[in-house]
């Protein structure tokens, strides 16, 4: 039996047994560690890939190392966003301020790289000493011509989903600035697909194929003048829905743009993206470009995903990421491999994200909010998972437990997105589940002896 902090008891739930509903979107609990990050940090993924501006953290330098690199967000063109820019903020600035640091540093950086915008972070020190810094950041701003956007993502002041919103109101201000640039009349924002190892330019070319324009990604290979137009995109696209859906409401509110929620991996979620576009146009072009472009992936890609599945076909999996929407498309993808996925949770999901888990998966299936390395190791081990998709914090949990990973968040080099991702990701689930490395490890040898041992008392 998993040992679960009894605050915790209403975020942890075994399919077929508990029928509450799951508690979630709430601050982690103390003393869990959770395996989440700041606000802060939420903010940071969620602008990072803006490549041709300058991304400013205010605060002591260990914020800034921690975000450094924290995406891969590729670029095709400029790359100011990979540096790491912070005001570096000491003892005698926590006694008197640091404000001076921050116009100096935004005066010198805007002057040296030149950017078409710059974002000011706020740290959780910045709302501990109280710098003005919307008051610094207007005064740059009048001062270089371009914007100076401060995030207000203090690090303690709620959850990382806290950090999305801060994130969605600083792009917020960068959009409805440009009314003259041409926009085509079929185009779309995808929001909240960050391009972390190209899938931006998957997803764009199958939008290409179909006859529809992306008139900006937000914020995957972003840019600034881009995001001055997604105003006049006639529907908002959304990929993680955990970070962006505020923006898409508010774009929905101010400029009238409608939006749909979609995700990117997996072959039905895929496709449902690409034809729910489709849809909303009611072209016929479109659709016959949309089923021509379909049939074509899918059938390529079938025939190979069938040869990972003869070594794959029953073994199990857990999936911890961000997003819920990602957790849904592993579940259905893991099922394109024969495998079953036996844990299952996220970090920022909500109780109708949950709901749609719970129908999805099989019962006995763990579902989890907000979860901690201890209790997910545990249910890794009680349902016997051969594999854990996750990201940074959770590799680790997983070569100790002896068991294959794979990394589906922030800093991958693989493109995981589109048909091609599909296969990208079934070539990397089937490495690491088969690989023979894990049959040396402590922790697999004990739990082999664990169940050797339980058989002959049984007997
Ligand atoms: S919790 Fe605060 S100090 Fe730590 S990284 Fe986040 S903003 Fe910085």
């Amino acid at each position: 039996m998993v040992e679960i902090l009894a605050a915790r008891k209403q975020q942890v739930l075994e399919k077929g047994k508990d029928v509450f509903t799951i508690e979630c979107e709430k601050p982690s609990t103390a003393g869990s560690v959770s395996q989440r990050a700041c606000v802060f940090c939420g903010s940071r993924v969620v602008l990072y890939p803006i490549a041709d501006a300058v991304h400013l953290i205010h605060g002591p330098i260990g914020c800034a190392a921690y975000t450094w690199e924290l995406r891969g967000s590729l670029s095709s063109g400029p790359e100011l966003h990979r540096l790491s820019f912070s005001t570096d903020l000491r003892e005698n600035d926590v006694i008197y301020g640091g404000e001076k640091k921050l116009y100096a540093a935004l005066k010198e950086l805007i002057g040296a790289y030149k950017p078409n915008a710059a974002f000011v972070y706020c740290t959780c020190i910045i709302g501990l000493i109280g710098d003005d810094v919307e008051a610094v950041c207007a005064k740059v701003e009048k001062e270089v011509g371009i914007p100076v956007i401060p995030v207000h993502s203090e690090g303690f002041k709620g959850t990382k989903k806290d950090g999305y919103k801060a994130a969605c109101e600083a792009v917020f201000k960068l959009t409805g600035k440009d009314d003259i640039t041409p926009v085509p009349k079929f185009s779309i924002n995808i929001l909240g697909e960050f391009n972390l190892a190209g899938e931006t330019w998957i997803i764009k070319d199958y939008y290409k194929r179909m006859g529809v324009n992306v008139a900006s990604c937000i914020t995957g290979d972003g840019r600034v003048a881009e995001i001055g137009r997604a105003h006049r995109a006639k529907l908002n696209v959304v990929q993680c829905s955990g970070s962006m859906t505020y923006l898409a409401k508010m774009m929905e509110e101010k400029y009238g743009i409608p939006y749909i929620r979609v995700s990117y991996f997996g072959i039905e979620d895929m496709s449902k993206a690409l034809y729910d576009v489709a849809e909303f146009f009611k072209d016929d072009k479109i659709l016959d470009n949309t089923r021509e472009l379909v049939k074509s992936e899918v059938n390529k890609l079938l025939p190979k995903l069938t040869e990972y599945r003869k070594d794959l076909e029953g073994k199990k999996a857990g999936v911890y990421v961000g997003g819920s929407f990602k957790a849904f498309s592993m579940v259905k993808a893991l099922r394109h491999l024969g495998m079953e996925t036996v844990v299952v949770g996220s970090q920022t999901g909500s109780p109708e994200d949950y709901d749609y888990l719970k129908e999805i998966t099989n019962e006995g299936t763990i579902i989890l909010d907000d979860t901690n390395p201890l209790e997910l190791s545990g249910f890794i081990l009680e349902k016997g998972a051969d594999l854990l998709i996750g990201g940074v914090k959770e590799r680790p949990i997983a070569y100790k437990m002896g068991i294959g990973f794979c990394d589906h968040n922030h800093e991958r080099k693989e493109a995981l997105a589109g048909y091609d991702g599909m296969l990208n990701f079934a070539r990397e689930v089937h490495t690491s589940v088969t690989s023979p490395v894990w049959k040396y490890s402590p922790a697999r040898i004990k739990a082999a002896e664990t169940a050797r041992v339980a058989k002959e008392r049984l007997v």
